[in-house]
């Protein structure tokens, strides 16, 4: 395993610009998320790295190698997609077999990594079957076994859990972010769950209209987003308008003081759980759901801005009630 450099990349389809000039390196060992909304380049992103796609301009670099212009075939990677793509006229084993034989791999060999594949993934039980006799996850499974056995120089993973059913993908998620990190599989995961790239990623790349907003830790995107876009993408943000003089932040109802480094007009982002509830504002419940251990609230402050917020489930509330909030000044990101 090792890395992967994305130099420049520009992939243009006549008019439509997929990717925008897109720097990036999937450092070796680990799992770079992709996300963003629907359209915005993840995809031809990741085929670009594969070989489907040549790029219009910029380099793909595998450990400095330059492999713009290598056929898939000739570049070892593992794919591992929605729809399994599992063969059904084989066995879950032939399955797994696959691309060992496709490079030859004598057979001995061959079955010594794929019966330590198989029993790596929870799977040896099914060796036998035919893929489409297993559930949806055991078959993700299987994708995965298949993937990883050629011992791929970049394992890409395009949305591998769609379809599953909540429980499972959050299960599978613990499983498989855990594996990969144990098999430091260099990898590449393209989601448009952001939960999910949170959870099994180490980085993740925030994607908008082709281009890069920001490339951090999943901390690091949440607690710090550059923009408005990444503090709305990624998890749900309240992003309200003021103005700061000497690092003063005036919402217009309410003045907090923070170390602000911005002055003048601006757009600030507070995250659902930095507005307490118990506080100095009064704000009025428009939207009160109730989710078991919380309840979400949409609640219009003092001007009639509403931001959402989180109570203990314990507590019920209903439209039109008044509750007293507070903004923790220290949590604020000046977005704009
Ligand atoms: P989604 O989350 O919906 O899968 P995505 O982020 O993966 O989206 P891409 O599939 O990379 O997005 O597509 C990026 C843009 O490039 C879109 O506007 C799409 O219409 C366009 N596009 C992708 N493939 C082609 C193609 N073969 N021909 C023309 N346009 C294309």
């Amino acid at each position: 395993m090792s890395d992967v450099t994305l130099e420049s990349i520009t992939k243009a389809y006549g008019d439509d610009t997929a990717v925008d000039d897109l720097d990036l390196t999937i450092r070796d060992g680990e799992i770079l998320g992709i996300v963003g909304p629907s359209g915005c380049g993840k995809t031809t992103t990741l085929r670009t790295i594969a070989g489907f796609e040549t790029p219009t301009a910029g380099r793909v670099l595998f450990d400095g190698r330059d492999v713009t212009h290598v056929p898939p075939e000739r570049r070892n990677v593992g794919l591992v997609f929605q729809s399994y793509a599992l063969f059904d006229t084989m066995t879950v084993r032939e399955n797994v077999a696959f691309g060992l034989e496709m490079r030859d791999v004598p057979a001995g060999e061959r079955r010594r990594r794929v019966d330590e594949l198989l029993e790596l993934l929870d799977i040896a039980e099914f060796a036998d079957r035919r893929p489409r006799t297993l559930s949806g996850g055991q078959q993700q499974r299987v994708g995965l076994a298949r993937a990883l056995a050629i011992e791929p120089h970049v394992l890409l993973l395009d949305e591998p859990m769609t379809g599953l059913d909540a429980k499972l993908k959050t299960r599978l998620r613990t499983e498989i972010g855990a594996l990969l990190a144990d098999l430091e599989v260099t990898a590449l995961y393209v989601t448009h769950d952001q939960e999910e790239a949170m959870a099994m990623c180490d980085r993740i790349a925030v994607l908008n209209d082709g281009h890069l907003e920001q490339l951090g830790t999943p901390a690091d995107v949440y607690r710090r987003p550059d923009n408005a876009f990444v503090a709305n993408f990624v998890g749900t943000s309240n992003v309200l308008e003021g103005t700061i003089t000497d690092g003063r932040l005036d919402l217009g109802f309410t003045e907090l003081d923070g170390s602000f480094d911005a002055s003048g007009d601006v757009r600030v982002a507070v995250r659902p759980e930095n507005v307490a509830i118990g506080g100095p504002l009064e704000a009025t419940v428009r939207q009160a759901t109730y989710l078991g251990e919380r309840t979400e609230l949409v609640a219009a402050l003092p001007d009639g801005t509403t931001v959402t917020l989180r109570a203990n489930g314990d507590a019920s509330y209903t439209r039109g009630d008044s509750i007293p909030v507070a903004i923790d000044a220290d949590r604020i990101r000046v977005v704009e």
